[in-house]
C-alpha cells in the first residue's frame, strides 16, 4: 500500500501556523514511507473563500518547503463528483430531504434547552410520505439534505495519536445535514460530506489533522461506510496553544505563516519549530531539523496527545541557529529584500560590500528584521548622536584625537584592517592617551553611539563608501 496523505485547507484566510502545523505533520508522514503528499483547496464555502487566501496558502507552504506532489485540487471545480454520490445516498434511502423551516428548529432547540437537553435534531423528517414531501414542497418550503444517524450506532476507530476511540450515534446530534437546498433538488454538498468523497476519490490512506476535527471524524466514518468505502486511518494531532494554555486564535496576534514571515523568521527554522509543536525525536536533545532528517525520524508514536505550547523564545532561538550558521551568501539574499522594505539604496553598494556587512551583523541577528535596524548607520549619510555618544565626544583630549586620525587617514593611498589598526596605535602615542579613549572616540564619531558592531569592520565599511571623513570632521565640528 502506498501511503497517500493530503492537506486540505480552506481559503478563508492567510496559511494558519495550525495548518501549516498539521501540514508538516503530513508532509513528514509520507515522506517517512515514501508516499504521497496532496494539496486540496477546500472552497465549497462560496462566501468566505477568497483566491487571494489560496494565493497565500500555496505561497506560504512552497516556502515553507512543504512541496506536495498532486494538486492542488479546487472542491468548486468536483461539484459533479459530490452531486453524484449525494444522489446514490438519497436513492439508497441512506439521506432524505429535510424541510423542517429554520423557526421549527429554533423551537426545537428552545424546547430542548428548557429540558436542559444538548441541541440536536429530531429526525422528525426521516420517514416523509411522498404526499407529505409534495405538500411542502407546494408550500414553497426549501430543504437540506440530511444523512441518517442511528442513535445506538456505535463508531469506533484506533487513532494513531489518541489511541481507541469511541463515539455513540446519540452524540452527533441527530441525522446530518450533508447538502443545502439548490435548484437542482440535490443540493449544494456541505464540507463533512465532500471531504469524505474526495478522501475516497483520491485514495487517501491517512487522515493527518488536527484535533478539533475529532467530531468530524465520528460523523465521517459512518458517510465512508454509506458511500461503500473503507475509512482511512486517522490520526489527530494537539491543538498548538498560547502561553495561557487556551487555543492559539487570532487575538494572539500573530498566527498566520505570511506574519511570521514579516517578522523576519527564516522558512528553515519555523518549519522546524513546527516539527517540535507536539512531536518530539527519538533521541529528544535533538532540536534542530531540516524537513528530510525530521522525516527519517517521523511516527505517531511520539505524537503528544497534550496541546502544544507555542514558546517564542524557543522560537527566537531556533531562528538564531539557523542564521548564525547560514552562509554570508545566503544570509545577504535573505536580507536584501529586508533592507529594500525599509526603503535603503542598494544601488550604491556592491555586493561584496554587502556580504561584508552581513558578516559583520549576521552574528547579532534573531530576526532577519533586526538587520534594518542594525544596519541603518551602513545607509545613511549622517549619524544619529546617542546621548552617551555626545558624553563621550565631550570627554576632554576627544576631539585631538578625532583629529589626528583624521590627519593620518588623509595621507593612506589606500585603506585596510592593518592599516585601521596602525592608525590607531599612533594616535595612541602620538596623543598620549589610553587606547579606550581613541577607539570610543572615534566609534561615535563614525556610528553615533558607544556600542555597536566591530569597530575596524565598520569603518572599513564606511571607508569604502567614502564616509569616514565627513563623519571624523563633523563629529569635530561638534
Ligand atoms: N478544510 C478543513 C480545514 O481547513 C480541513 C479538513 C480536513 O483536513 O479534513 O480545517
Amino acid at each position: 500500500m502506498t501511503v497517500r496523505v493530503r492537506i486540505a485547507p480552506s481559503p478563508t484566510g492567510n496559511l494558519h501556523i495550525g495548518t501549516a502545523r498539521t501540514a508538516v505533520f503530513n508532509w513528514l508522514f509520507a515522506h517517512h514511507h515514501g508516499g504521497k503528499f496532496i494539496l486540496r483547496i477546500e472552497d465549497t464555502d462560496l462566501e468566505r473563500s477568497r483566491p487571494e487566501y489560496t494565493d497565500n496558502i500555496l505561497a506560504g507552504l512552497r516556502w515553507l518547503g512543504l512541496n506536495w506532489d498532486e494538486g492542488p485540487f479546487f472542491q468548486s471545480q468536483r461539484l459533479d463528483l459530490y452531486k453524484t454520490a449525494v444522489k446514490k445516498l438519497l436513492d439508497q434511502g441512506l439521506a432524505y430531504r429535510c424541510y423542517t423551516t429554520p423557526e421549527e428548529l429554533e423551537a426545537l432547540r428552545e424546547a430542548q434547552k428548557a429540558k436542559g437537553e444538548a441541541p440536536r435534531y429530531d429526525n422528525r423528517h426521516r420517514n416523509l410520505t411522498p404526499e407529505q414531501e409534495a405538500a411542502f414542497q407546494a408550500e414553497g418550503r426549501s430543504f437540506v439534505i440530511r444523512f441518517k444517524i442511528d442513535d445506538d450506532r456505535e463508531i469506533v476507530w484506533n487513532d494513531l495519536v489518541r489511541d481507541k476511540m469511541v463515539w455513540r450515534g446519540s452524540d452527533l446530534g441527530g441525522d446530518m445535514v450533508i447538502a443545502r437546498a439548490s435548484a437542482d433538488g440535490i443540493g449544494q454538498p456541505l464540507y463533512n460530506f465532500v471531504v469524505v468523497v474526495d478522501d475516497i476519490d483520491m485514495q487517501i490512506t491517512h487522515v493527518i489533522r488536527g484535533e478539533d476535527h475529532i467530531a468530524n471524524t465520528a460523523k465521517q466514518i459512518l458517510l465512508y461506510e454509506a458511500l461503500g468505502a473503507a475509512a482511512p486511518v486517522f490520526a489527530h494531532s494537539p491543538l498548538i496553544l498560547n502561553m495561557d494554555g487556551r487555543k492559539l486564535s487570532k487575538r494572539d496576534g500573530v498566527t498566520s505563516i505570511s506574519d511570521f514571515q514579516k517578522l523576519g523568521f527564516t522558512a528553515e527554522a519555523l518549519v522546524n519549530y513546527m516539527t517540535l509543536l507536539g512531536w518530539s525525536p527519538p533521541d529528544s536533545t535533538q532540536e534542530i531539523f531540516t524537513l528530510e532528517g525530521a522525516a527519517k525520524e517521523f511516527s505517531f508514536e511520539r505524537v503528544n496527545k497534550a496541546g502544544a505550547k507555542f514558546d517564542w523564545a524557543k522560537l527566537d532561538w531556533l531562528n538564531s541557529q539557523y542564521i548564525h550558521n547560514m552562509p554570508v551568501d545566503k544570509l545577504t539574499d535573505l536580507l536584501i529584500p529586508v533592507w529594500q522594505e525599509a526603503g535603503y539604496n542598494l544601488e550604491a553598494r556592491e555586493r561584496p560590500w554587502l556580504e561584508q556587512l552581513v558578516a559583520l551583523i549576521g552574528p547579532s541577528l534573531t530576526r532577519l528584521v533586526e538587520a534594518v535596524e542594525m544596519s541603518k548607520l551602513f545607509f545613511s549619510d549622517t549619524v544619529e548622536l546617542s546621548e552617551e555618544g555626545s558624553k563621550q565626544l565631550q570627554q576632554e583630549g576627544a576631539s585631538a584625537v578625532l583629529s589626528a586620525i583624521l590627519a593620518a587617514l588623509e595621507n593612506q593611498p589606500e585603506f585596510t584592517e592593518a592599516i585601521a589598526q596602525e592608525i590607531i596605535k599612533q594616535v595612541v602615542k602620538q596623543q598620549n592617551v589610553k587606547k579606550g579613549l581613541v577607539m570610543r572616540s572615534l566609534r561615535v564619531a563614525l556610528t553615533g553611539d558607544v556600542h555597536g558592531p566591530d569597530l575596524i569592520q565598520s569603518w572599513l565599511l564606511l571607508n569604502h563608501l567614502g564616509l569616514d571623513k565627513a563623519r571624523l570632521n563633523q563629529a569635530i565640528s561638534l
